[in-house]
């Protein structure tokens, strides 16, 4: 952990007060000789108290995050926090403003990226700058994501499934004070390189969200993003007042037979919408060959019973594409 970062920063982010400032990642160009891409940043810190990190704009096409994040950045002032809100709203910045998943300076997912190199590319210097230079400081960390263009979900918020029962149970704690209509604990299929692992594996809370998807955000979604980060400011007792009341369902995925994933190639149907409740063996999905209607489409069954929680949002499909993804009711425990 010896090595230099090449990222800089603006602001001082053990500085008391509201603070609107940039990490400056330095790209050099076609139009900018001796460059930088700029990330917005907001420390608003105030008195003694833990540290939370709210992210949004992982990934450059999921907008809950940048919008809700920077509403409250606004609205929030020093005087307001006990402790330390870091924000940073935009956090792949560039594909933000392409509104694509992926950095489109280097074609690199920021949550397969993680922890980041220092001497890498764009994207690989801001997770390397938000692993070692802001997550330590962090008591607890929530990555606002919604499902993006390909994907589509109920909201909820999520947490991993984790082998430390007391790293897990703050977890479900925070995550049930978040207040998303739905709160889903989630065995990933690969965790390698995101943020998430990142904060996991430092014993911290992590949560992230999936508010909706489809490429775009609503008025629904985006108030389940504001009121679920004021909430956990409630929890953690960093703003006064209670935690404003919400129903959540707690529910699971817990292992990859809740995930259904295409085989086939052509175009995707879904027979259920997302809030429905499907049984095991119910063909939940088809995918057809649309240049010969005569062929039977492939159909995907539901292997377990549950609640649709996702789904794929494009209509062309190709073999390894996530159809649909079903959870299932949780004790609260
Ligand atoms: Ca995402």
């Amino acid at each position: 952990m010896s090595e230099p970062c090449r990222v800089t920063t603006t602001i001082d982010l053990d500085a008391d007060g509201k603070q609107f400032g940039a990490l400056s990642v330095p790209y050099s160009s076609n139009e900018s000789a001796w460059g930088a891409v700029r990330i917005p940043i907001v420390v608003i810190k105030g008195g003694a108290g833990p540290t939370l990190l709210c992210t949004g704009g992982n990934h450059g096409d999921e907008y809950e995050g940048p919008i809700a994040l920077g509403k409250l950045a606004r609205s929030l002032e020093a005087a307001d926090i006990a402790g330390r809100l870091i924000l940073l709203p935009a956090l792949n910045l560039p594909a933000v403003l392409a509104g694509t998943r992926v950095s489109p300076l280097d074609q690199i997912n920021l949550n397969r990226t993680f922890p980041g190199r220092w001497d890498g590319t764009v994207t690989e210097m801001i997770a390397d700058y938000v692993t070692r230079r802001i997550l330590p400081l962090c008591g607890a960390v929530v990555d606002l994501h919604s499902g993006g263009k390909t994907l589509h979900f109920l909201p909820f918020c999520g947490m991993h499934v984790l082998d430390d029962a007391k790293q897990m149970a703050r977890s479900r704690d925070a995550m049930l004070a978040f207040g998303a209509p739905f709160s889903v604990i989630i065995d990933e299929f690969d965790r390698l390189g995101m943020l998430d692992t990142a904060v996991e594996q430092l014993g911290k809370v992590f949560l992230f969200t999936e508010l909706g998807g489809g490429g775009t955000a609503t008025a629904t979604t985006i108030a389940i993003a504001e009121r679920g980060v004021r909430n956990l400011l409630h929890h953690f007792g960093m703003i006064e007042g209670a935690p404003e009341p919400a129903a959540t369902r707690l529910m699971h995925s817990p292992d990859p037979s809740y995930f259904v994933v295409s085989e086939d190639r052509g175009i995707f149907e879904i027979m259920v919408d997302p809030g429905a409740e499907v049984s095991a063996g119910q063909p939940i999905a088809r995918i057809h060959d649309v240049e010969s209607p005569a062929r039977t489409p492939a159909t995907y069954r539901a292997e377990r019973s549950g609640l649709l929680i996702g789904r794929r949002w494009p209509g062309p499909t190709r073999p390894g594409d996530c159809l649909a993804v079903i959870a299932t009711e949780r004790e609260p425990r």
